[in-house]
């Protein structure tokens, strides 16, 4: 008979990043349709001063693991210390972020807890009891619904940026429960994080997006999609095309080998739309493409299409968006 649902929350150089709420708030529904309690996991550096927060989103009650050695995400620390909490109770579900440590904490627990994962879900639905999630798979073209066997514990982790996540209601508290830390000898550590200090907004939580493509012609044309992003409050992404050249970081990178994005605006600029993008960018809720080429694949996924030269579009666009904003 399950006891709980639960919520695995990520904590990153202070906070929680945001997709910890969106996780909660899609685990909170969960948890109602099986009029169950709510629990949450806070695993890492100080993270017992931020606690709370995870009640704003729906947790009832926080387990926070919080030790220095936990600052960093290191798997053979973070999964007995997540683990041996799990152990203890019998959740109807498991949820967690998608996000680049949360897959691999995900991956690492569903094989310790003898469960099955559905990595990386794009929506959750609990009906009559029964949990079911959906996850794109085969780079973005199916759709693939997954259940569990009886007396399996679902395990599901959230795509960033695409569950809804409700809004903090300061009033709500959490209790907040500080669990022993007991950590094994771990062969290897993390030596450091270098924080990018640019200000530059993550790729993965942007609202809005601008991505250049091979059709950008140089690393110094960027600067125009620089401004327009500047102008949207937006950050800059690059097809891989753009960033094998040279012209852009990896970090930049959008598709299957790079960052899977949801923002609500995706402006794809001089990119053709190769399935390995649209792997990564097709799940945004409204897509711009501009491309002089009116065949490019990229007009079948848009929204919104633009046929023309982006050399001549995207400045003439920019100052549109600058005379609007000085209006407003
Ligand atoms: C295993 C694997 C993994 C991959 N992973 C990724 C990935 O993660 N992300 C990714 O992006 N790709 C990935 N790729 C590569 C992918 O297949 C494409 O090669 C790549 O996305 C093409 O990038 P692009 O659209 O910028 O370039 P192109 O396909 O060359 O398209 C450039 C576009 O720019 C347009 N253009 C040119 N000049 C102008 C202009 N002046 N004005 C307007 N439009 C113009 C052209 O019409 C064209 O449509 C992967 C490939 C493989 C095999």
């Amino acid at each position: 008979m399950a006891d709980c649902v639960v919520s695995i929350a990520e904590f990153r150089a202070g906070n929680f990043r945001r997709v910890s709420f969106e996780v909660a708030s899609e685990a909170r529904k969960v948890a109602d349709a099986l009029n169950l309690p709510l629990y949450g996991i806070a695993v890492g550096c100080g993270v017992g001063e931020k606690a709370v927060e995870l009640g704003y989103y729906g947790v009832d009650k926080v387990f926070v693991a919080d030790d220095a050695a936990l600052e960093n995400y290191v798997p053979e620390l973070y999964v007995p210390v997540v683990a041996s909490l799990i152990e203890q109770w019998q959740p109807a579900a498991v949820f967690l972020p998608a996000s680049v440590d949360g897959k691999d904490l995900s991956a690492r627990l569903a094989a310790r807890l003898q469960t099955g994962l559905a990595q990386d879900c794009i929506q959750v639905v609990c009906d009559g009891g029964v949990i079911k999630a959906k996850r794109p798979i085969f780079a973005g073209k199916c759709l693939a619904w997954c259940e569990w066997a009886d007396g399996a514990l679902p395990m599901i982790s959230c795509r960033p940026n695409v569950m809804d996540c409700q809004a903090a209601d300061a009033t709500r508290q959490a209790q907040v429960e500080k669990v022993p830390v007991d950590l094994p000898e771990a062969r290897s550590q993390a030596l450091g994080v270098e924080l990018d200090t640019t200000g530059k907004v993550e790729l993965t939580e942007a609202e809005i997006i601008v991505s250049g493509g091979r059709g950008m012609k140089a690393a110094e044309n960027f600067a125009i999609l620089e401004q327009l992003a500047k102008e949207l409050g937006a950050a800059v992404g690059a097809s891989r095309a753009a960033v094998d050249a040279g012209w852009r970081p990896h970090s930049d990178q959008v598709g299957q080998t790079g960052k899977v994005v949801n923002p609500n605006l995706y402006i794809a600029v001089g990119i053709s739309g190769a399935i390995q993008h649209l792997a990564g960018m097709g799940s945004s809720k409204y897509i711009v493409a501009v491309n002089k080429d009116p065949e490019a694949p990229i007009f079948t996924k848009a929204d919104y299409g633009i046929v023309e030269d982006l050399f001549k579009f995207i400045p003439a666009f920019t100052e549109e968006v600058r005379k609007m904003k000085s209006t407003c």
